[in-house]
């Protein structure tokens, strides 16, 4: 058994905290996020800002500050020379020369004489050999009539050097070149040092892209695309390059200024360095938005539990409280009504067997009808209270579902009499027939579609016809109530599965109800895993479907693949005039191997019948409906039987009529099978069967039918002429006299006990072949008195006598504990008359009892 709970479950207030806080925390986070993100994109435009304008600065002021360094060593060397010119007249223009103060970042000074030809240096050289005039800072110095710059080289010192040489002139005529070499690293000092050096660094190249000034001496002499690579370009352009594994942005700038000379400044910043600052904002973001989740959690989640949580969880529990006390209310108003109903009911079913008059009979059938009326409501609202309580439990337990359509079909025949209409079963013969599941509940929706097929139909019929499939084990059953009745309205089809809502208020007065059938089928529909669907044509009739996956119980297979092969090669004609009934009865009988053909209507019957004897293949059943239009049944079968050929034919009557005037005609007719619709598809077999089975039936002689006035019941087990000795333990006076009413004739001898004790003592002072216990008792209660009777039992080696519970507790769960007690069987209050006998027949294997009882 499981419980299921109709509505969605209030969610527990834990969870309920948890989620409202984790939505705040959600929302804290996103908000920070945004914020983040926002002011990083902000910072991320402001550091390429940053980058973009340090390039720009540094670049121009460093190439600035190179080009005037080096502008000033070339007026340096332009000095030294305008004061050789000044002095060379004098005694030893060189002079100054030797005596000069030299100062750091100059490497040699030196002067080529053009008179003589003489070449001296500072600090002395040995230079033997050296010609000066073949030297290129000569011959560009003199080629160019002014001050030049060489390219950087490396001196035979290993030191890289550039030179300045500058032409002197006496009145237009070349005198001497004076020279100077200057160390590159003071330029590389010069510049170096303006770019904060955890940033990046400068460097500069010249005009053959060789790097020639570098903090990282590695670096001189090579090329960039050595250093930087290959894509690297001499460009102004921004550039991003790898180098060693770290990401660094270069770009360069013309060195201006420098008189013939291409050198560029490059700056190369290390991005991440660059971007260091945004990175730590990123992680002081992060941390700060996960103080702030951490807090809102904290803050929150006290605020939520104080405020909501907590007076929602005390609100829930109290409500559950409430709701346990509502299910046990309903179970003791459910109790207390029905045993005064029992009274009611059982009484008036009594009445209604003594010595009455016609007003007075009517009287009576008024209380029953008024008093089952009152029950079912009474039942509807227990249903709906536990849904509501969420105390609806479901069994799960083997059953035959073509014999549940059955019962309903035959429980609702009289009512479908009555009314005039036929009520039809289909159920194809080869669709599994045993299943598992809630019985008593499916029952209950199949009950409630086709009493309500009933009751809103006037005439033509109602068809309870089951179809499916069978996938992975399950039976996934349609079963549709057809019905020719007055139909729905459109507008009203969904509504009328609403709780207490009907088509239409005066529908309602005209034909009862309380407008909860369909909302309790419905929802037991549901919680079965199963649906109703309803569709209809107002004047013209309704179906409903009800769509239900039942579980394959372990003989269905083996029942369903196995059929019934008696009937084989038997030649059987269905005469009806309903096209539902003909389709019904060519399945079942094709099912059965029988070679089957319809007639829609007597005369044609006839005719098929005439024919097929002239063609020497008689028929060898006949199976006959009693109502149709031109020749009905009686007529066909009284033509049947004074035909020579035709008479001995055996003929099967189905009717919707269950009228004692038309069975005796029949039976007079000589037909031995009248089955009432609708015939359970075991009972026509059955009847089939024996009908061919017999032979030609009869002809006039009277034989027994199912609509005979039933014979007495004889007491006694097995008709043996023995009493049935009944114990009855019952507190209730009213409801003693009423079971005893209900008793009279049947053979049983009662005996009384008014409480559990007194059961007990009973009991063991006497022989009982059954008894009956009431479960609600003073003293002591039906369950303790049946625990101590089997213990009684068990204890003298006795035989266990049948206990049938009489109960008016209709709870769930009670027939569990009923049983666990000892008890064989139970009933439910208000007990009807056939229910006790056939109860009492159940458990004395006593078949006799049950014919008695219906
Ligand atoms: P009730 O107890 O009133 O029958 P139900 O829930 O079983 O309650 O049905 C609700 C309403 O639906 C009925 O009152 C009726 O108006 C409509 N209804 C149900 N079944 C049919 C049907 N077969 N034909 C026409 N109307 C129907």
């Amino acid at each position: 058994m499981r419980p299921i709970r109709q509505d969605e479950e209030a969610p527990g207030t834990g969870l309920l905290m948890a989620k409202s806080v984790m939505a705040a925390a959600i929302i804290v986070a996103a908000i920070f996020t945004t914020f983040v993100l926002l002011i990083e994109s902000k910072q991320r435009t402001n550091t390429e800002q940053r980058i973009q304008e340090t390039f720009e600065g540094f670049s121009e002021l460093t190439s600035w500050s190179a080009s005037t360094w080096i502008n000033d060593r070339i007026l340096e060397t332009t000095l030294l020379a305008e004061t050789y010119a000044s002095h060379y007249d004098n005694s030893n223009p060189l002079e100054m020369f030797a005596n000069g103060q030299r100062p750091d970042y100059m490497s040699y000074w030196y002067v080529a004489e053009v008179d003589n030809g003489s070449f001296h240096i500072w600090p002395e050289q040995d230079l033997d050999g050296y010609d000066a005039s073949t030297r290129p800072w000569y011959k560009a110095a003199v080629e160019k009539g002014e001050a030049i710059i060489t390219e950087p080289y490396v001196s035979w010192t290993g030191e890289v050097n550039y030179s300045v040489a500058v032409p002197v002139y006496k009145e237009d005529r070349l005198i001497a070149v004076i020279g100077t070499d200057y160390l590159i690293d003071y330029v590389a000092d010069h510049i170096t040092s303006a770019l904060p050096s955890d940033l990046g660094h400068l460097f500069v190249v010249d005009s053959t892209g060789r790097i020639i000034a570098d903090r990282h001496d590695e670096n001189i002499f090579k090329s960039v695309s050595e250093v930087y690579g290959d894509r690297a370009q001499i460009s102004s352009r921004m550039q991003r390059v790898d180098v060693g594994g770290l990401s660094q942005l270069i770009s360069f700038r013309k060195i201006e200024g420098l008189s013939g000379l291409d050198w560029y400044m490059g700056v190369a910043i290390d991005e991440e360095a660059a971007y260091r600052p945004l990175q730590e904002f990123r992680f002081y973001a992060i941390l700060a938005t996960a103080i702030a989740v951490v807090l809102m959690i904290t803050v929150l989640g006290f605020v939520v539990n104080r405020t909501l949580a907590s007076p929602l969880g005390k609100a829930r529990r109290a409500a559950e409280a409430a709701n346990v006390a509502k299910s046990e209310f309903l179970a003791n108003m459910s109790h207390e009504i029905r045993t005064p109903m029992n009274g009611v009911l059982g009484m008036a079913e009594v009445l209604g067997q003594t010595d009455l008059d016609e007003r007075q009979v009517e009287y009576v059938e008024t209380i029953e009808r008024s008093g089952t009326a009152l029950l079912a409501i009474i039942n509807d609202i227990l249903d709906f209270s536990k849904f509501e309580a969420g105390k609806m439990h479901f069994e799960d337990e083997p059953f035959d579902l073509r014999m549940l359509i059955d019962d309903v079909a035959s429980l609702l025949a009289g009512q479908a009499r009555d009314k005039g209409i036929e009520l039809v079963v289909g159920y194809a013969p080869a669709l599994p027939t045993r299943v598992r599941g809630d019985m008593g509940r499916v029952r209950q929706i199949v009950t409630n579609l086709c009493g309500n097929a009933v009751k809103f139909t006037e005439k033509g019929h109602v068809l309870i016809n089951v179809t499916g499939d069978c996938r992975n084990g399950t039976f996934e059953a349609r079963i549709d109530v057809t019905d020719t009745g007055i139909g729905i309205p459109p507008e009203q089809l969904d509504r009328i599965f609403e709780e207490f809502t009907q088509a239409e208020s005066s529908t309602t007065r005209r034909y009862g109800g309380t407008g909860l059938g369909l909302a309790i089928s419905r929802r037991l529909a549901h919680a079965m895993g199963g649906e109703i669907t309803a569709m209809s044509t107002l004047g013209a009739g309704s179906t409903f479907t009800v769509h239900m996956p039942l579980p394959l119980s372990e003989e269905a297979e083996v029942a369903a693949s196995r059929p019934v092969t008696s009937l084989e090669g038997k030649r059987v004609l269905g005469i009806d005039d309903l096209s539902i009934n003909r389709m019904i009865l060519e399945e079942q009988f094709r099912y059965w191997q029988a070679d089957f053909v319809v007639a829609e209507s007597g005369t044609k019957g006839l005719g098929m019948l005439r024919a097929a004897a002239e063609e020497g293949r008689p028929f060898d059943l006949v199976i006959l409906d009693l109502q149709m239009p031109e020749m009905d049944g009686i007529g066909v079968l009284r033509a049947i039987r004074h035909h020579d050929a035709l008479k001995d034919t055996p003929v099967v009557i189905l009717s919707s009529l269950d009228a004692d005037q038309l069975a005796k005609e029949a039976r007079e007719l000589g037909v031995s099978k009248f089955l009432v619709k609708p015939a359970k598809s075991a009972a026509l077999l059955d009847a089939a069967l024996s009908v061919i089975a017999d032979g030609p039936a009869p002809s006039l002689a009277p034989a027994p039918v199912a609509s005979e006035p039933r014979p007495v019941w004889t007491p006694a087990s097995a008709g043996s002429g023995d009493q049935i000795r009944v114990l009855l333990a019952e507190d209730n006076e009213v409801n003693r006299m009423v079971i005893t009413s209900m008793l009279q004739g049947s053979g049983c001898v009662l005996s009384y006990a008014e409480d559990g004790q007194q059961a007990l003592d009973q009991y063991k002072a006497g022989i009982f072949d059954v008894v009956l216990m009431d479960v609600s008792m003073p003293v002591m209660d039906g369950t303790e008195a049946t625990k101590k009777l089997r213990a009684y039992e068990a204890e003298t080696g006795m035989t266990s006598v049948p206990v049938i519970a009489l109960t008016a507790h209709a709870m769930s769960g009670d027939r569990e504990r009923f049983l666990a007690s000892g008890m064989t069987d139970y009933l439910s209050k208000p007990i009807r008359r056939e229910h006790l006998i056939s109860a009492i027949s159940r458990a004395l294997g006593d078949e006799e009892l049950l014919r008695y009882a219906s």
